[in-house]
């Protein structure tokens, strides 16, 4: 593996600085939302809390890439302002529905969010395609509710930059991140000691390296806890996921990388811990459902009535278990850690090759241990840049890409 460089740092974030700072919400006002990837996991879950809470919400913006049907049902049940279709370069004809403006292709993603006025914006998109439009509701003062990681795995410094230039507020909807943030309000100058962060670890915990190489794309989609889009449970099962919740983390919290800790808690009710330097440990639990995290960022600072879920039965829960992770067998955890000490290019290129991947895995091309085969070729090869900017960072991506698309071909075909 490529070796241990020196600790990234960031000690200090608008987060833990101004943990009760509102964006805006008064009972006269719905709260109005732009939901990008609303065709997607997240994207449902989303549409699910705002349908429950019809005076506090409305959709006035939606996305999808290539899920075209889809988008124009949507936008004829929830007529919002204006709606994307991103993965198309065309007008999306029939999939703007009744919306009154429509956009197509990546640069639409943008154009969205400022058409449509909103008040925040929920970045929902899967991969590094979400960083574009979170860049530009940043830009445009917005706050952003965020579920995709890998926008701040790929440009966390320069969107944490912008975020507190602009004075808004980028609020966590990952599980873990979303029970640090709620671990830390009211905590704002207690120095913290360590963040644990809990994993299911996936549908292979407790397997050997022999007994995953050759495991399905099926056995792999199978997580235990949680219901997931394809990506981040693949993700999850390589425990890459939490790799780059440390990443995250460490950027939306101001905390250096090592004092994340990962510890595997197989029945995910524990959603993550803070642990202050008096050695104080608050934790967060709740039942594993995205509604909750969704729901309290977008009506965040209030909280809604939850009607929905049944309250963590205790006693069907039973007993909490807390274990180590194997690094041998789960070695993209440690490649995550080891970009994110090195920072600079080099979370972008773990992203961008483990983006190509998890595709490639997804397609059938190459195995599941051809993924953390793949990522440290690109990394081995990667020529990092300290701090860069937007188009070295972007540099950095489209290369990665590129070369772990040529592992990926070589791979594929060491198989045949
Ligand atoms: P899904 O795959 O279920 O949904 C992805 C959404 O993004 C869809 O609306 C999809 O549109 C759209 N999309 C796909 N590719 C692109 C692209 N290149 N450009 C723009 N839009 C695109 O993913 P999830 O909802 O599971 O995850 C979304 C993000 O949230 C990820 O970053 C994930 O890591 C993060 N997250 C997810 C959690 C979960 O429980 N699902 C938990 C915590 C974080 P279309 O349908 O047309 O393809
Ligand atoms: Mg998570």
């Amino acid at each position: 593996m490529f070796d241990v460089l020196g600790p990234a740092v960031i000690e200090s974030s608008p987060w833990r600085a101004r943990p009760n700072c509102s964006p805006l919400m008064t009972p006269s006002h719905r709260k109005r939302i732009c939901l990008l990837g609303a065709t997607g996991s997240i994207g449902e879950s989303t549409l699910q809390v705002v349908a429950d809470f019809p005076d506090r919400f409305e959709i006035v913006g939606l996305s999808a890439h290539t899920s075209a049907a889809t988008l124009a049902r949507l936008a004829d049940e929830l007529k919002p302002a204006a709606v994307c279709l991103s993965g198309s370069e065309t007008p999306p004809g029939e999939a703007g529905g009744s919306a009154s403006a429509w956009f197509s292709g990546e640069e639409g993603l943008a154009k969205l969010v400022e058409a449509c006025e909103p008040d925040i914006v929920v970045v929902a998109i899967v991969g590094a395609a979400g960083l574009t439009p979170t860049l530009r509701a940043l830009e445009l003062g917005l706050p952003v509710a965020l579920a995709n990681k890998e926008v701040l795995v790929t440009a966390g410094a320069l969107v944490m930059d912008l975020a507190r230039r602009r004075g808004v507020q980028i609020l966590p909807i990952d599980s873990e991140h979303n029970a640090i943030f709620q671990c830390l309000a009211g905590h704002a100058d207690d120095p913290v000691r360590r963040v644990i962060l809990t994993a299911s670890g996936g549908p292979f915990r407790g397997r050997t390296r022999a007994e995953l190489a050759g495991v399905t794309v099926a056995e792999a989609l199978d997580h235990p806890t949680w219901q997931m889009g394809p990506k981040i449970t693949i993700d999850s099962a390589t425990l890459m996921n939490k790799g780059f919740e440390v990443i995250e983390g460490h950027h939306l919290f101001g905390l250096d990388v090592d004092r994340f800790e990962v510890v595997i808690h197989p029945e995910s009710a524990v959603h993550s811990m803070v642990e202050f330097v008096d050695g104080s440990i608050l934790a967060h639990l709740g039942v594993t459902n995205m509604y909750l995290p969704i729901a309290h960022v977008l009506a965040y600072p209030e909280r809604l009535e939850n009607s929905r879920f049944d309250a963590l039965d205790f006693t069907r829960v039973a007993s909490l278990t807390f274990e180590d992770y194997d690094r041998e067998v789960f070695p993209c955890l440690g490649y995550a850690y080891e970009a994110a000490r090195r920072g600079g290019t080099w979370p972008a290129a773990l992203n961008a090759a483990n983006e190509i991947a998890v595709e490639r895995f997804l397609a059938g091309e190459i195995q599941f241990s051809g993924i953390p085969e793949l990522i440290d070729a690109v990394l081995q090869a990667h020529d990092g840049v300290a701090h860069p900017g937007l188009d070295e960072i972007r540099r950095a991506d489209a290369e990665a890409r590129e070369k772990a698309r040529e592992n990926a071909r070589s791979l594929g075909l060491s198989r045949k």
